[in-house]
């Protein structure tokens, strides 16, 4: 039986439970300042909703397979 785990971060599409496999790192020019970024963690099924959800909106974003804590990125692991 699957139970929802606290230890493994879920999707942050809305109402779905399943655990994250991706990260997605994304600013607001309008609403942002500097290098403000939010994230977003994403499943296998979502993270290309997630994606072309911001990409629409001309949001500069990246996406980095598995989950990247808050205060990391993708670059700072190289
Ligand atoms: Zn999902």
């Amino acid at each position: 039986m699957i139970g929802l785990d606290p230890q493994i971060p879920t999707c942050s599409r809305a109402g779905c439970p399943e655990p994250a496999t991706w990260t997605i790192r994304w600013r607001n020019p309008r609403i942002h300042t500097g290098d403000r970024r939010k994230t977003w963690l994403a499943c296998d099924a979502h993270v290309g909703y997630l994606r072309d959800f911001l990409a629409a909106r001309d949001f500069p974003l990246e996406v980095a397979a598995g989950v990247v804590p808050d205060g990391a990125s993708a670059e700072d692991r190289a």
